[in-house]
């Protein structure tokens, strides 16, 4: 990897690669993948007594969990009325009522807990809308989710945009009050080292390449030899191996690129995030963008492009897009640009559930900072059969088709019919 390709997050945490640990001939849970996922969950295992290795093949850390934009706070992709017709209305409504409430509490309550120092605040996020429809139909939504979830939401007409961020390019916008950001990278290092304190072997460096029953138990076939587990995790998201055949051909790996500037001066930062917000938006292209902890740099990610495209290639587009939401950046030298992948279900909403007596949580669908832990405790007191492990995500569904054997082939045609949706609204709302 080209030294400029790496995550910005990674330049402040140790990354020097750890021994493997000797690894014992049998644990009580086996936990693949050492992201937010599979730490929170190994975290929780050793914590209720339970001997834990967490394996990753890379470093742990290596995948999304080190590499997101750091924003915390679920929305949900998926229209009420949409996730009704798939699940019924009750079940709807408790997937909404968990995804506002439940993992930005956890994630809270963690870093709290295990004293994580990951530069995390509340600073809000601002939601651009695209167009006038959309911010009507946004505003109008709200009171229907407020019958559901506490919301602690406003909307900023686009008069009062420029208080939270100083562009013109979106028609005002939706003002989450509690949502926020953090350190990727040092969240990730505290989580694990928190499963380290709890009693959890983590083991970097080993690759699982199956999983067998044998037994009343399994037998993980890591690359420095079997290991004997009452019970498996997966916690491989966007990284799934195709060793992992049924869960590969349920996930998505799609990947999102990001880039971080130069340190900029004061005044160029007061003038585009004059709110400190961490920013999305509504348009199909969903760029997302912050100030780094530091508030010196400025750090944009995106969709730029759903097929293998150069590093070169991604930060040329992702610099085009963020001088067009920001033309006083257009000076601005781009010191970082990185990618990761990203876990997409076809339902756009994760799932926690057993496959042959294996478990898995994944398909967060392109957020997690607050879910993959929240779901990986949440794996973890299913496993030991614990009070608190009902969530409404063993309700969701991991689904296939019959089309897709664990390869996107199909990502460059949703491209072009993305970049086709954002060229005609472009051109309808004279952008
Ligand atoms: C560029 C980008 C930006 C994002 N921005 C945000 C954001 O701002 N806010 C937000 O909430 N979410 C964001 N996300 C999503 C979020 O990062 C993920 O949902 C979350 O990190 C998933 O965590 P995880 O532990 O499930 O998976 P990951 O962190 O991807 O970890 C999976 C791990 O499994 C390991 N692995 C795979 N196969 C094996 C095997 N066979 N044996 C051993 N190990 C294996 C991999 O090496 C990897 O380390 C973003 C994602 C990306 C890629």
């Amino acid at each position: 990897m080209n030294p400029n390709d790496m995550p910005y997050w990674w330049e402040a945490i140790d990354r020097s690669p750890d021994t493997p640990p000797d690894l014992a001939s049998e644990y009580d849970a086996v936990v693949v993948g050492a992201g937010l996922t599979g730490s929170s969950a190994a975290r929780t295992l050793a914590q209720n007594g339970a001997s834990v290795l967490l394996l990753d093949a890379e470093q742990p850390g290596f995948g999304a969990s080190t590499r997101n934009g750091g924003m915390v706070g679920e929305g949900h992709r998926v229209p009420l009325d949409q996730m009704a017709a798939r699940y019924g209305m009750d079940t709807a409504k408790a997937l909404l009522r968990e995804i506002y409430v439940e993992p930005l509490g956890f994630a809270k309550k963690l870093i709290a807990e295990e004293n994580i120092d990951c530069d995390f605040h509340t600073h809000g996020r601002f939601r651009g809308q695209w167009n006038q429809a959309e911010y009507d139909a946004t505003a109008r939504s709200l009171d229907e989710l407020r019958a559901i979830a506490p919301l602690n939401v406003e909307m900023v007409p686009k008069q009062r945009q420029r208080d939270e961020v100083g562009t013109d390019f979106y028609t005002g916008g939706l003002l989450l009050h509690d949502h926020g950001g953090l350190h990727p990278g040092k969240y990730l290092s505290g989580l694990v080292t928190a499963a380290k304190r709890a009693g959890a072997t983590v083991g970097g460096h080993t690759r699982v390449n199956g999983v067998t029953p044998a037994g009343s138990g399994f037998t993980v076939e890591a690359d420095r030899g079997p290991v004997r587990a009452g019970a498996v995790l997966m916690a491989t998201n966007g990284y799934t191996r195709p060793a992992f055949g049924w869960l590969k051909r349920r996930i998505i790996p799609v990947t999102s690129f990001v880039i971080a500037t130069e340190e900029l001066d004061p005044g160029t930062i007061d003038s585009i995030m004059p709110g400190r917000r961490m920013v999305v938006e509504t348009r199909s292209r969903h760029c997302y963008y912050r100030l780094s902890p530091d508030h010196k740099r400025f750090v944009l990610g995106g969709r730029a492009a759903l097929s293998e495209v150069s590093q070169a290639k991604a930060t040329a587009v992702l610099r085009k897009l963020m001088v067009q939401i920001f033309p006083q950046l257009k000076s601005a030298r781009i010191t970082h640009s990185w990618r990761g992948n990203t876990g997409f279900t076809f339902s756009f909403l994760p799932h926690l559930g057993q496959q042959d007596g294996v478990w898995h949580a994944m398909g967060f669908s392109g957020s997690g900072n607050g879910m993959a832990p929240y779901l990986g405790h949440k794996a973890a007191l299913n496993m030991l059969g614990l009070q608190g492990k009902e969530t409404s995500f063993t309700k969701t569904t991991l689904e296939t088709r019959s089309w897709y054997r664990g390869t996107p082939w199909f990502l460059p045609f949703v491209h072009a019919l993305y970049r086709g949706i954002d060229v005609k609204e472009n051109l309808k709302h004279g952008k």
